[in-house]
């Protein structure tokens, strides 16, 4: 058999490099048998909707924690973010509930401010080919999750990859989040079979967001349980302590509630995908902060 053809992103393919990348998150790892679970508002809007969200996403058992201080809107008019001040609240999440924060990076010139206070760096769908971050992004020390453009193949997602991981970058984290179709019924259409094609291709871990991609919080724990089903990594959802008052994305969030029952129903689902899901119970590694307890 003739040796195969390296693609153009050699070094995110399994040609190169055939077992499975695991990233380190703290206490957790994302490509491994850990399902994890990046939950949050869309964006930073105060400190007590952060905290209070904060909070309730960590006694839910997420993982992570999400929320936006530099927001992509399509409107210049539109909540652009809160920026430093909101990096600080999310800084404060952090110490209150000990879990790490994903946030995202709109442009190079603030790469070191972010990642003075992110544990993990966010490249968000309208500018997962701003090559010159992807370049810049590639020498940060932190993990990078890369979202798939609103109009990128695979290939071209991949290739987006490839950038960071050729710049010395090799704590990469795809992030399938909806792609532009003909069909209007959802905000994006979600693509799970692109974490087969993914996974299949490279061997770099892919996380699903059900939030971006269907628009409505009724979507998410069903696309959720299709993401976990079809071998996906995590997932990153939006939750909101008010989702009707939320500045940004409320219609996709789901409310502290759901998402404690969505955490329930995935962590029962998991083993039968080969998956471990860590609930709160199972972490006695999560310090209590603010004088807080569990029961
Ligand atoms: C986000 O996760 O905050 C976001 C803006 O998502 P996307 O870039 O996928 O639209
Ligand atoms: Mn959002």
């Amino acid at each position: 058999m003739p040796p195969k053809k390296l693609p153009p992103y050699k070094q995110a393919s399994r040609l190169t490099h055939p077992e499975n990348t695991v990233v380190k998150l703290g206490n957790h790892a994302v490509g491994g048998p850990e399902f994890v679970v990046m939950a949050g508002p869309c964006s930073v809007e105060a400190d007590p909707q952060m905290l209070g969200t904060a909070w309730d996403v960590r006694m839910a058992g997420a993982h992570i924690i999400r929320g936006g201080a530099f927001k992509p809107r399509s409107s210049p008019y539109s909540f652009q973010g809160l920026a430093e001040e909101g990096l600080k609240m999310l800084a404060k999440a952090r110490e209150l509930t000990g879990l790490g924060v994903v946030t995202e990076v709109m442009d190079s010139a603030d790469v070191d401010l972010v990642e003075s206070y992110a544990d993990i760096l966010q490249v968000g769908a309208r500018n997962s080919q701003n090559f010159s971050l992807l370049k810049r992004l590639s020498r940060c020390r932190k993990p990078v999750l890369l979202k798939r453009g609103l109009m990128n193949t695979v290939e071209e997602f991949l290739c987006s990859a490839e950038y960071l991981l050729a710049g010395g970058n090799e704590n990469v984290i795809l992030c399938e989040r909806g792609i532009r179709t003909f069909e209007t019924s959802t905000r994006n259409t979600l693509d799970l079979s692109s974490v087969l094609a993914i996974k299949e291709r490279s061997h770099l871990p892919v996380i699903v967001d059900p939030s971006h991609a269907s628009g409505k919080a009724g979507y998410v724990a069903p696309l959720s349980k299709a993401a976990l089903a079809v071998g996906a990594d995590g997932l990153m959802i939006e939750v909101h302590c008010a989702p009707e008052l939320a500045l940004c994305d409320g219609d996709e969030s789901l409310k502290p509630e759901e998402f404690k029952n969505l955490m329930e129903e995935l962590a029962g689902l998991a083993p039968a995908f080969g998956r471990e899901i860590s609930t709160l119970a199972g972490r006695p590694d999560l310090k209590l902060a603010a004088g807080r307890t569990d029961s």
